[in-house]
Formats: structure tokens, sequence, C-alpha cells
């Protein structure tokens, strides 16, 4: 029996990166997935992945756009009445767009707030009833460490990251009375397609200040995503969890 066995549990951004661990995570434990991407294709490889690793049989693949609130009220409703119910739900989706604040346009001011924030906003309104109607709803939010300490070059990544923990915060206190429990998992530098492409510099200044010497790793934080998921995040709310390997102790 997995941690998870008998939950389902709904990911967002699982394609690849730590949305993909997490799946993978999920997928060990035990739990049924419904897993988000732009796109239904993009969403084989992690699907392949948890059947081939942990058997799992029961995987949804849904392309949608988290920007698009009709269209989370409508993928959530079907996903839920096919699924019989959502126990788990992982706003993981993200997206950089980089620049000096004096350089930054409007476009990807809008680009980063809509996905990272409006996107979390709209799949948790959305699942916020089959949330409630759980014995043990769970909502994990993957914010950064940006999010709390700003970081130059990012401030509407930073500011949409603050946001949802400020918003994480708040839906735990609206939905504890329902079982609810509502976290954000904030990581700091992980090994993904989203820092592949960072500064060769910035990333030695990086990890020269990790304090455990190493990037992190997707499966980091699906391990702590499991954990507050499971029955060991039971009495576990509002909280921020940092994982960034002492990067900003
Ligand atoms: P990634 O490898 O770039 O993956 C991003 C995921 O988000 C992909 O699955 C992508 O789907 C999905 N996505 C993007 N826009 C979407 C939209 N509008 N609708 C639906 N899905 C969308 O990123 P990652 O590094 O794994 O990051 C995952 C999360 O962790 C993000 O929220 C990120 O901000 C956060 N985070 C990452 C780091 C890090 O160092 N990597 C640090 C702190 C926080 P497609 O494949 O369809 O594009």
């Amino acid at each position: 029996m997995g941690l998870l066995t008998g939950r389902s549990a709904l990911i967002t951004g699982a394609s690849r990166g730590i949305g993909r661990a997490i799946a993978e995570a999920f997928a060990r434990e035990g739990a049924r997935l419904a897993l988000v991407a732009t796109a239904p294709e993009r969403l084989l490889e992690t699907s392949r992945r948890c059947q081939e690793l942990y058997g799992t049989q029961e995987i949804e693949m849904i392309g949608l756009d988290v920007r698009d609130s009709k269209a989370c009220d409508a993928a959530v409703k079907a996903l839920a009445d096919k699924m019989g119910g959502i126990d788990i739900v992982v706003n993981n989706a993200g997206v950089t767009k980089d620049n000096l604040l004096m350089r930054l346009s409007d476009d990807d001011y809008n680009a980063v707030m809509d996905t990272n924030m409006r996107g979390a906003f709209n799949v948790t309104r959305a699942a916020s009833r089959p949330l409630m109607k759980s014995k043990n709803g769970r909502l994990i939010n993957i914010a950064s460490v940006v999010g709390i300490s700003g970081n130059a070059g990012q401030s509407n990544y930073a500011a949409s990251k603050g946001g949802l923990i400020a918003f994480t915060k708040s839906v735990a206190k609206e939905l504890s009375g329902r079982g609810v429990t509502a976290n954000v998992i904030a990581p700091g530098f992980i090994e993904t397609d989203m820092t592949a492409n960072l500064d060769p510099k910035v990333k030695e200044a990086t990890l020269a200040a990790i304090k455990l010497g190493r990037f992190g790793k997707p499966e980091d934080i699906a391990n702590a995503a499991v954990f507050l998921a499971a029955d060991t995040g039971a009495y576990i709310t509002a909280q921020v969890l940092v994982i960034d390997g002492g990067l900003t102790a």
C-alpha cells in the first residue's frame, strides 16, 4: 500500500520538470492521476513513465491552458465526474519572462501573472468543491523562494509567486473548516528546462550560495509534495516549505 493509494490527484504542468517528478512520485505512492499541460500529447512521456515504473493504470491527460478560467471550470468538473472526485490539487504550471523592471513589457508581465497567479486561482476555484467533498482535501501550490525574497530581473515572477503564497494562506483559512489543507512549496534553484538556459555566471554564483553544494533535483520537490499530500501532512496548513539546499538561509 502506497502513501496515496486510492487518492486522486490533479497536477498542472506535469509534462516535464518538477511537475513530472511529482506525477511519478504520486504514482509510486499509488495515486490516480490527472495530468495537465498545454496539450495532451505533451503528457505522453510522463504517463508512459508512471505506467512502466509503477503500473499506474488510471491516468487522465488533459490539454488545458490554466490562464483560461472557463476552460479550467469545464475541465475540472469533467475530471471530478470521471474520477469520482479530486482529493489533491498541485498547482505547478509556471513560466518566467525575466527582464529588468524598466525593460519589462506589459506582455511579459501579463504572461507571468496570468499563468503563475491567475492560473493557480482558476484551477483552485474550479477544484474547491471537489476538494471540500474529499475526506482530506489537499492543495499544494508551487511558488518560489523569490516570492519571499524578491529577485532583481524577476519582478513579475517574484510578484506572481509572492501573490501565490498569500493566496494559498487565504485559501487555507477559507477551506480549513472542510478539512482541506493548503500549503506552498517554495523551491530554490532546481535543474529543469526553466533553469537550463540561465547565464552560466548566474548559475555559478547561485551554486556558490547553496549551502548543500548542489542544485536541487525535481525529485527533491516531489518527495516533499508526497509528504504534504499524504497522511503525514494532515496537521500542516497555511505553511510555506522552503526547499533550496540552504540557498536563502
Ligand atoms: P518547466 O520545466 O518549464 O515546466 C513548466 C510546466 O508548466 C510545463 O509542464 C508546462 O507545460 C506547464 N505550463 C506552462 N504554462 C502553462 C499553461 N498556460 N497552462 C498549462 N500548463 C502550463 O518548469 P519547472 O522548472 O518544472 O517549474 C515548475 C514550477 O516550479 C513552476 O511553477 C516554477 O515557477 C516553479 N519553480 C521552479 C524553480 C526551478 O528552479 N526550476 C524554482 C522555483 C520555482 P507545457 O509542456 O505544455 O509547456
